[in-house]
Parts: C-alpha cells; sequence; structure tokens
C-alpha cells in the first residue's frame, strides 16, 4: 500500500478559516443538514474529493433556502463572491464573465457559504482547457429500469472502456444512476473526447437496442438506459465525486469499488450522514488511484462489443 493513501492513517481533516453566516441554517430541513454540518462533510471528504474539484471550472447549484427554496444553476462568478473563490477566464471568452474554480478547502468553504448544493466541475483543468482528463459516462434509467440492470450497464461500460485501454472507476449519482469514469493523461482534445464517448454510447445501443440509447428521446426512453455521453464536450459539467445533491435524502456522489455494486448500495444509498462511518471503515478510498491511473486516449481503440 502507497503511504498516505489509506483511509485509516491520516491526521485530523485541514482545519477551516472561512466563517460561515448563520451556520444553523437547514440546507436539508428533513435531514437535518445545516450548513455547518455540510462544511464538517466536506472538510471530512476533502483529501479525497481535492483531485476532482481542485483548479477546475465549476458550475454550482445555489439553493440561498436550502432543498426546498429556489433553486439555480451558475457557471459565471457574481459580485460578493468569496475571495477564497478563484476566477478563472475560459480563454475561449476573453470578453465574457469570469468562471468559477477553486485552489483549496477554503475554496469550498467559501462555495458552501455561498449555499452551492451541488458542485459540478468541467472534465479538464485549467492548466489545459482544451485537453479532458477524465471521461465520464452518465447512466440515466429511465422509468421502471430495475437497479441491476444499471450496475450491468456500468459493467458493459467498464469493459468497454477498458478494451480501449482506458482504467474505469464507479461512482454512484446520488441521483438516480451511476456514473462511470476514467482519467486521462490530458492529449486528445475535446472534438476527439466527444466522439470517442458517442461512439461507445452508439455501440453500446446499437449492440442491444432493447437495453440502452444514446440519444435523449424521451419516448424511446422507457425501460432503458440512456447512456449520456454528452458530458464530454466542452463546458458540459457532470457532478463531482463526494458533492453533495439538492434533493431529499442529503444524498452524496459516492466512489464505489466495483466490487461493491449490488443491490444494497442504490444511487443515493450514501450521504452527508452515513459517508463518514463508510471513511472510518474502509481500508482505502476506491477512487485513490484515479489521477495515478491516468491514459491518453488512443482513438484507434475500439469501443464495439466483438472481440476476436
Ligand atoms: P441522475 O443519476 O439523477 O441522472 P445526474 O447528476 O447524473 O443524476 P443528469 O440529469 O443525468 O443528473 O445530469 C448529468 C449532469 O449534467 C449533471 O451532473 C450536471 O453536471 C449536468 N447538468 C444537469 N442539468 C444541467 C443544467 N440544467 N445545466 C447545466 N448542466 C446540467
Ligand atoms: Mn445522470
Ligand atoms: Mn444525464
Amino acid at each position: 500500500k502507497v503511504a498516505g493513501k489509506d483511509a485509516s492513517d491520516q491526521g485530523p481533516p485541514p482545519r477551516r478559516t472561512v466563517r460561515l453566516t448563520h451556520p444553523d441554517r437547514l440546507y436539508w430541513p428533513d435531514d437535518g443538514v445545516t450548513k455547518e454540518g455540510l462544511a464538517d462533510y466536506y472538510a471530512d471528504v476533502w483529501r479525497y474529493m481535492a483531485p476532482f474539484v481542485v483548479g477546475r471550472p465549476l458550475a454550482l447549484l445555489r439553493c440561498p433556502n436550502g432543498i426546498a427554496g429556489e433553486k439555480f444553476f451558475q457557471k459565471h462568478a457574481w459580485k460578493g463572491l468569496n475571495p477564497k473563490v478563484a476566477l478563472v477566464q475560459d480563454p475561449k471568452e476573453p470578453d465574457g464573465a469570469p468562471l468559477i474554480s477553486i485552489n483549496d478547502l477554503d475554496g469550498l468553504m467559501g462555495l458552501v457559504q455561498s449555499a452551492a448544493l451541488e458542485i459540478h466541475p468541467w472534465g479538464a483543468t485549467v492548466a489545459d482547457w482544451e485537453r479532458p482528463d477524465m471521461i465520464v459516462m452518465d447512466l440515466d434509467p429511465g422509468e421502471g429500469v430495475a437497479w441491476q440492470a444499471v450496475i450491468d450497464a456500468a459493467h458493459e461500460v467498464r469493459r468497454r472502456l477498458a478494451d480501449a485501454g482506458l482504467e474505469p472507476f464507479v461512482k454512484t449519482s446520488g441521483g438516480k444512476g451511476l456514473h462511470v469514469a476514467a482519467p486521462l493523461k490530458p492529449a486528445a482534445t475535446w472534438p476527439a473526447v466527444k466522439a470517442f464517448a458517442k461512439s461507445l454510447a452508439e455501440a453500446m445501443a446499437a449492440d442491444s437496442p432493447e437495453l440502452y440509447v444514446a440519444t435523449i428521446t424521451k419516448a424511446k426512453r422507457r425501460g432503458k438506459i440512456l447512456i449520456d455521453y454528452l458530458r464530454n464536450q466542452r463546458g458540459a459539467t457532470a457532478v463531482a465525486a463526494w458533492s453533495t445533491r439538492a434533493r431529499p435524502g442529503a444524498a452524496v456522489s459516492a466512489p464505489l469499488g466495483w466490487d461493491e455494486l449490488g443491490p444494497e448500495i442504490g444511487p443515493a444509498y450514501f450521504t452527508v450522514s452515513n459517508i463518514p462511518g463508510r471513511l472510518a471503515a474502509l481500508a482505502s478510498d476506491p477512487w485513490a488511484d484515479f489521477r495515478a491511473a491516468a491514459t491518453p486516449l488512443d482513438m484507434e481503440s475500439r469501443t464495439g462489443k466483438t472481440r476476436g
């Protein structure tokens, strides 16, 4: 085991310096999760979450009055934003409003202070805007799809990504589905990564049309799983690993080991309340090796089903 990667052998969570106003404000009223409770959660998971949120453009789902109130999806900086939050300029929009980014836990606390209850990063960093460092396949079950079918779809995506030379990881969405993500060495640009993701989704839909669809056409979705590949285009986002969801239950998007997929762990199983216990019990973070597993996308690689 690599030193410092075990969940159990780390020191206390890092200290935070951002002052929270109204720390007792209930963000998830039915679950008793307050602004301070959210800050405590993020301090606990920060060492695992950091690689997925630091130095990336972020879109936020903000809910100033908690999840029962108004929600707005925000990708541009605003006046009064906490100074610990970084502003970044999209090089393709030199005259546009700055985008939001963070560099450290204080930045994340600035987002908590701003009632950002969901954090949605780009799949690229501000060090290399044009070349994604991860691919995310978002599995969206239509009505009436059994959970086991979503798990089967995740394994299928896993196999196809592995066939392309990538190392896939899986997480709950904290909503209804699963996300299968693979780290990339930034090399291929957005159009190439999108084309790869599209061909993977279309190959699955072509091979198993009774199970999968690759396009968002509601009529076609009932009983099927949308293999949503559109997270993989410039400016698109997917919810961050460890981010909370602004939905009842205070679920989070939780990294899993592949062997954990099963009937017990549903898409919203892990929450702000039970993650601390999970971290204490886990031998190691199932996504600890995510960055180290990065591989450049080989555009010649195959996404099809048949193997020789
Ligand atoms: P679920 O499992 O319930 O589908 P999800 O997070 O995957 O949860 P999706 O609706 O599939 O939800 O959306 C996938 C991603 O697309 C989101 O995580 C978010 O980053 C992005 N997204 C969703 N809605 C919007 C929106 N209104 N504007 C911009 N991006 C969005
Ligand atoms: Mn989804
Ligand atoms: Mn989707």
